[in-house]
């Protein structure tokens, strides 16, 4: 069939419904076409025999070149079918040289602001589609569990209420208006589910989960966004109960496609497939391990190259039927009609372009978004540097003399390790060896340089390094491919180094000291066995101390880490996970006070890595409440996060004392500001089930809500709370209410000290 063959066939007919469109079209392709269909390559890996010999469906990481010509080659086939065009584009477009790169989705989620995620998915698929991105892998709905894990960064945090009011936006972000809107791209919920859940960290370890398991903490979030219309979910890597998720039936058929009624596509993640033969050890060949991937209800699977030889065996061999391909390629022809592609393919829009991709509005975005991820998490009254006015030029008016700031550390000035993992060079890609233009980031030197009151000096040191790397003797690649990234050496103290920025702080009146990771600590395949500062760090933050002069630690760390006690006696201590380009700029702002600090911590921070794991909701029961040598208490909890005025708590009512299941508890709680400056608070509410019949966390957040309250002032602040969300999983299973006395805590974090208490009755 030539391509002028299909001219008026029905499936091009934008006007017929598009189930017939795709029984039209499904009917016109061989299997060869199928399969290939189902199969999403690395588009570095040979394109033109990908679409032309292969019939792929979809490709992944391709480079702006292969953005272009993958439109060429499509319409050289003889069905023209457009491909879905994926890319990790997780907080920002990842990998689009001078797209908008904001902070982590752990930083973001420290902003604890739905509105604020949503526009920044907003922004990232206005760039992502101009450059003709149909897809993108986003959000990660995985629970940060244990910190040793590398992709704690790229979570919401610990808690499942905040992760499904963050993911929620996000995908509403994302998906716009409507697929057939330019500026849509499909969301992906990933890891589809549990894979946060490892052995010691171990990326894609056993998720050692009982189902139950699963529906009390891991599951509610995805259940949300299926429900909401997420059009793909991806799969995660690791087994479950000895069955791998590719083809775990009761999560894939029973419960998603099942009970929650999920129609959209799952794509698997990269070479799931493969990995059940050469990896897991699950299948003896690839025939066997496509057929079940396919029966287990897989759309799309990623980076499986020979799946393509896998799955025609398998059809040969009587493993897998011709309409189990069907049922998969109609769905992914279904998502490509709701797009509208076979109408509009989205070829990159050089236009559109140049007007969005790194456009001012989203610079300003991203400084927002940067401004409010940025945790206070100590400080004795150094911080602000200054009373927070600022001139026409922005910078900060000073009072009193003229001061000088030393800004010292490895990470006070390195544009691309702000930006964190999926950014640019941060080693899934080729084509940007340098990271993003180094003009459009804003380091904290760069942000104290430009904001310090007029007369002020700002001096620079680096102080010490974190690492080098040398060859993993075992090779480069693994056997799929993938990159095995080198060694991490840790760096010793540089005496000279190390002396220069010792003479820099002494001759200050504050230090500032940016320490934290860098990306090889960082992503896939990087847990790190403990959470301390790596290198020379500590001897800096030893040293800087123990100067005299009053100190700030910035800790730019993709995930909460271990600070030596040291740190202790320093003025104040911030945590910025990756904050993205603009990062610095709000980082000069809130120290200098120019804007108010209004992060709040997603996840909790460690004291120690032995305490893993440290996350707030754990269930009851234990004998006593501490190691012999150690608090389990974290080093800062769940929720925390200070501002530079003071704020109390007072007279939490509710508007009953017995409800119904049906009923709604609306609690009134009084935020009084007794301080100085305006307050940025999110006031926080959780629930305890006094007595369950199943063992239960101690206390989940269920609402929040973000209020400023000027100095002097008291906002009452109402939060509301369905009954019929004050669940747990019973033991057979089920998420249910029982009847029974619970406690409503509000206050300012989960730290039980820190929350108001009144209590009700509820009634089924
Ligand atoms: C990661 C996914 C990612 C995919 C494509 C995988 O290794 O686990 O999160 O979306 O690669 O880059």
């Amino acid at each position: 069939m030539t391509a002028t063959d299909v001219g008026t066939a029905p499936y091009l007919d934008p006007a017929l419904p598009v189930d017939e469109r795709v029984a039209d079209l499904v009917s016109r392709m061989s299997v060869e076409q199928k399969v290939g269909q189902m199969m999403q390559l690395d588009a570095r890996e040979g394109i033109d025999d990908q679409v032309l010999e292969r019939h792929v469906g979809s490709i992944l990481h391709a480079s702006p070149e292969h953005l272009a010509r993958q439109h060429e080659l499509v319409a050289r086939t003889p069905l023209r079918i457009p491909l879905l065009v994926a890319e990790d584009c997780i907080h920002g477009h990842s990998f689009f040289e001078g797209a908008t790169i904001f902070p982590t989705q752990l930083g973001m989620a420290a902003a604890w602001d739905a509105g604020l995620v949503e526009r920044v998915a907003r922004a990232t698929a206005i760039e992502a589609a101009a450059t003709g991105i149909h897809w993108t892998f986003s959000p990660v709905l995985c629970i940060a569990r244990d910190l040793r894990w590398g992709r704690v960064d790229e979570t919401f945090g610990e808690d499942p209420h905040l992760i499904g009011e963050l993911a929620s936006a996000m995908v509403r972000g994302y998906q716009g208006g409507g697929l057939h809107d330019p500026t849509a791209v499909l969301a992906s919920a990933k890891h589809f589910a549990g894979y946060s859940e490892t052995q010691g960290g171990r990326d894609a370890s056993e998720a050692d989960l009982s189902h139950r398991k699963l529906r009390s903490w891991f599951l509610p979030p995805f259940e949300r966004v299926a429900r909401e219309g997420c059009r793909t979910f991806m799969l995660g890597y690791q087994t479950l109960d000895g069955v791998p998720i590719t083809v775990n039936e009761w999560l894939l058929t029973e419960v998603l496609r099942g009970e929650w009624g999920y129609t959209g596509i799952l794509v698997t993640d990269w070479d799931n497939v493969g990995r059940m033969v050469w990896e897991q050890k699950v299948q003896p060949d690839l025939a066997h391990a496509a057929a079940a991937a396919v029966r287990a209800g897989n759309d799309m699977i990623m980076a499986t190259p020979r799946f393509f030889e896998g799955a025609l065996e398998a059809v040969d061999r009587g493993l897998l039927a011709e309409p189990d391909l069907d049922r998969a390629v109609a769905r992914i022809l279904t998502l490509k009609f709701e797009l509208g592609l076979f109408e509009d393919p989205r070829v990159p829009d050089a236009a559109r372009i140049r007007a969005c991709v790194g456009a001012p509005e989203h610079a300003a975005l991203n400084l927002e978004v940067a401004r409010r991820s940025l945790v206070l998490l100590r400080n004795d009254g150094v911080l602000p540097l200054t009373p927070g006015t600022t001139d026409t030029t922005g910078r900060a008016v000073g009072h009193g003399p003229a001061r000088r700031v030393a800004v010292l550390g490895p990470l006070a000035d390195d544009a691309q390790a702000q930006l964190g993992d999926w950014a640019g060079s941060s080693g899934q890609v080729d084509w940007m060896p340098d990271g993003h233009p180094r003009s459009m980031i804003r380091t904290v030197l760069d942000g104290l340089r430009a904001t310090v009151p007029a007369g002020w000096s700002v001096d620079h040191a680096r102080g010490a390094e974190i690492l080098t790397l040398e060859p993993d003797p075992e090779g480069d690649r693994f056997p799929d491919g993938q990159p095995r990234w080198p060694v991490v050496v840790p760096a010793p103290v540089d005496e000279d180094q190390l002396a220069a920025a010792v003479e820099a702080a002494a001759a200050a009146d504050v230090a500032v000291v940016v320490v934290g990771d860098r990306i090889e600590l960082v992503g896939e395949a990087r847990s790190t066995a403990t959470l301390e500062l790596v290198g020379s760090q500590v001897a800096l933050l030893d040293a800087v101390v123990a100067t005299g002069t009053p100190t700030v630690v910035v800790l730019l760390a993709s995930k909460p880490l271990v600070l030596p006690p040291s740190v202790d006696r320093a003025a104040a201590l911030v945590w910025a996970a990756n904050p993205g380009m603009q990062g610095g700029q709000a980082l000069a702002e809130m120290l200098l006070g120019v804007v108010e600090p209004a992060g709040r911590l997603p996840v909790s921070f460690v004291r120690h890595v032995g305490q893993q794991p440290t996350y707030y909701n754990q269930i009851r029961g234990q004998h006593g409440d501490r190691y012999a040598d150690l608090t389990q208490r974290p080093a800062f909890p769940f929720g925390h996060g200070l501002g530079y005025s003071e704020v109390v708590y007072e007279d939490l009512r509710l508007d009953a004392n017995e409800y119904t299941v049906r009923d709604t508890v609306r609690a009134r709680v009084t935020v009084r500001n007794v301080g100085e400056r305006p307050a940025h608070e999110v006031v926080q509410l959780y629930v305890r089930d006094a007595v369950a019949s199943v063992s239960w966390a101690d206390r989940e957040l269920k609402a929040y809500r973000r209020v400023e309250v000027p100095p002097g002032a008291a906002e009452t602040v109402e939060l509301v709370l369905p009954v019929a969300a004050c669940t747990v999983v019973d033991a057979a299973g089920n998420r249910v209410v029982e009847a029974g006395a619970f406690e409503v805590l509000v206050g300012p974090s989960s730290q039980p000290e820190a929350l108001l208490t009144a209590r009700f009755e509820a009634r089924l």
